[in-house]
């Protein structure tokens, strides 16, 4: 089935709903499904997907809740004009307490949304104008022309079309360049940064969205309720949430009204049938409800919709056509030193990692940059890419000082690398994760994306990452996890992550090690047919054949300084090179 008629069809379902035969407590129930999942779901984007736990969604219900309580209540105000305000505090408030809360790390993230998220508990409580610990009454339905939605049958389409569009807008969202860049901050690599992204940004793009779904639900909770007060927004609702997403799948949109679903049916069910079967009252539920999900979560780690998926017949992978350089290129640099390194220090605390280096690459040259381990080579590497500040010194490339820069300048002057230890997100796809290369050649945003208006830019942006990926020889691998692949292969996939970006300058940080001869080989033509197109290649590598054999010039380094510098052909003969490092290899 298409997407369009599964659409058509979910959307007749829920309108045939509330007239079949089903009693009004099932309504109720399914309808506080509804309102859950809409929560839930953004928890799915925010903590299974980008990778930040957030304990605190309830208060953002509270925020969409409240705001259409005082102004519909008090202030006699349409509920349908309420919504855009609603969705407005409660997005202005997510980007306040989310620019302080997404920098946190670890723990302290965690942490601080339950912090939050107790204090506006208790700020709700507390103010008199949203009526204190009593809330507030008297909040009307909402109407659609002059039929008030007053009981939960009339309410239900309403619900559940909601779901169903911000379902379709959130897997769409998914489904983007904004999309990948989300789903790659879990693996909380150093890439990220490295390819242009700016993640801080996209944190809170993130975490003001999931605060979104939640205010959404609120507002619609308080015209469902017509009457709200603080519990419903307290940190124990918040963990209720946390639950059903990550009962549900905390990966997959659908994993949001899976678990909101189980959790609540759960939970009224335990509700009956505890008390009757213990022969007393009390909250017994919550600890029968609480085994159960340890047991859940012991079992099922990702939740239940993995289960559901595997059952559900495999969709074929949409098909690629590698694009023939339909992305602009770049004009490639000629110059004898379109890197100039001069003179730049690093200094780890007491440690000088880099002691006073200076080199420069030159358009169509392959450098090679040697030494022994804790040389200095990869933290030149950072020092060049932005990742690291260098503690003096300077670096230019094509004219331009780049010392000072932020990684993601420097990537999108034309500097891409590949990382000594993988930086991949193993959960993605290997064309995924090639397409974060080509994350800045893209301007597609968040919302074309979730309208789809970003389709002819992703096309692109996959075959350049396609084309790339069958460059290095990776191709047939494309729509596996990267996290299946080899070692070898996933350098291989680091070099197309690298490409596609299309940068005048490569970074390679031991491209070679763990490969065999034959993909040693293979690397090696790959770099002298890079060369031939224009790129400039700066090469760390410890395999002394594959380095002499490959590199224009060599930069020796020991203990962080400089001892040599030159061509193959002198470098084997230096003597202090072959003190220090190449020893009797050569
Ligand atoms: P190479 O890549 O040549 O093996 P590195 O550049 O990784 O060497 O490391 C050079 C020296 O700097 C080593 O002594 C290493 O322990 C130290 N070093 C590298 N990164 C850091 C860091 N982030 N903090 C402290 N010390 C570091
Ligand atoms: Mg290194």
């Amino acid at each position: 089935m298409k997407p369009a008629h599964a659409a058509i069809a979910l959307v007749i379902a829920i309108l045939a709903i509330p007239l079949a035969p089903i009693s009004d407590y099932w309504i109720v129930l399914l309808d506080n499904i509804g309102l859950y999942s809409l929560v839930a779901m953004g928890l799915v984007l925010l903590t299974g997907v980008g990778g930040m736990t957030s304990f605190g969604q309830a208060a953002f219900v509270g925020f969409g809740a409240y705001t259409t309580a005082v102004l519909s209540a008090t202030y006699g105000i349409s509920p349908w004009l309420t919504l855009p305000l609603a969705l407005a505090l409660t997005g202005l408030a997510a980007l306040a307490i989310g620019s302080v809360t997404v920098r946190l790390s670890g723990h302290y993230l965690p942490l601080g949304t339950m912090a939050w998220g107790l204090a506006f508990f208790y700020l709700f409580g507390n103010l008199e104008f949203l009526g204190a610990h009593d809330g507030i009454n008297g909040i009307p339905p909402l109407r659609i022309g002059t039929h008030d939605l007053f009981d939960g049958r009339s309410f239900f389409s309403v619900v559940w079309l909601v779901v169903l569009a911000a379902s379709v807008l959130t897997t769409n969202l998914l489904d983007t360049r904004v999309g990948r860049a989300i789903r790659a901050l879990r693996a909380g690599t150093i890439a990220n940064e490295a390819f242009g992204i700016d993640t801080a940004r996209v944190k809170l793009i993130v975490f003001v969205y999931a605060a979104l779904l939640a205010g959404l639900s609120g507002w619609l909770y308080a015209h469902f309720q017509r009457s709200i007060n603080p519990t419903a927004f307290g940190l124990n609702i918040g963990i209720e949430y946390l639950l059903m997403a990550v009962v549900g799948g905390a990966g997959h949109v659908f994993g949001a009204l899976l678990g909101a679903g189980i959790v609540t049916i759960l939970k009224d069910q335990l509700q009956d049938i505890l008390p009757r079967l213990i022969g007393a009252q009390g909250n017994y539920e919550t600890i029968v409800f609480g085994f159960m999900l340890v047991v859940i979560l012991q079992s099922a780690r990702n939740g239940l919709w993995p289960f559901i998926l595997n059952a559900l017949p495999p969709r074929p992978a949409k098909p690629l056509v590698p694009a023939d350089a339909s992305l602009p290129q770049r004009p490639k640099p000629s110059g004898p030193a379109i890197l100039d390194v001069r003179g730049i220090n690093k200094h780890f605390g007491g440690l000088v990692a880099v002691n006073d280096v200076s080199f420069t690459v030159g358009a169509k040259e392959i450098v090679g940059l040697i030494g022994p381990n804790g040389a200095g080579k990869s933290t030149i590497f950072n020092l060049v890419t932005g990742l690291l500040r260098v503690t003096g010194g300077e670096v230019y490339f094509q004219g331009n000082r780049i010392d000072a820069m932020e990684a993601r300048g420097i990537a999108a002057l034309g500097i891409a690398r590949t990382f000594q230890h993988v930086e991949l997100a193993p959960d993605m796809s290997v064309l995924e994760n090639a397409a974060i290369g080509a994350h800045i050649r893209g301007s597609a945003g968040l919302l074309s994306g979730m309208l789809r208006l970003d389709r002819a830019e992703e096309k692109r942006l996959l075959g350049e990452a396609a084309r790339q990926l069958e460059r290095v020889g990776l191709g047939a691998y494309m729509h596996r996890p990267a996290g299946s692949l080899a070692l070898g292969q996933l350098r291989i996939l680091e070099i197309a992550r690298a490409l596609a970006l299309d940068p005048a300058l490569l970074l390679l940080d031991e491209p070679a090690a763990g490969l065999r001869h034959l993909e040693k080989r293979a690397l090696a033509e790959l770099l002298h047919k890079l060369r031939e197109e224009g790129m400039s290649v700066l090469l760390v590598e410890h395999d002394v054949e594959f380095v002499m054999g490959l590199t224009d010039h060599l930069v020796v380094l020991d203990f962080g300084k400089m001892i040599a510098k030159g061509v193959p052909a002198e470098i084997r003969k230096n003597p202090v090179v072959l003190e220090a490092y190449l020893g009797g290899v050569v």
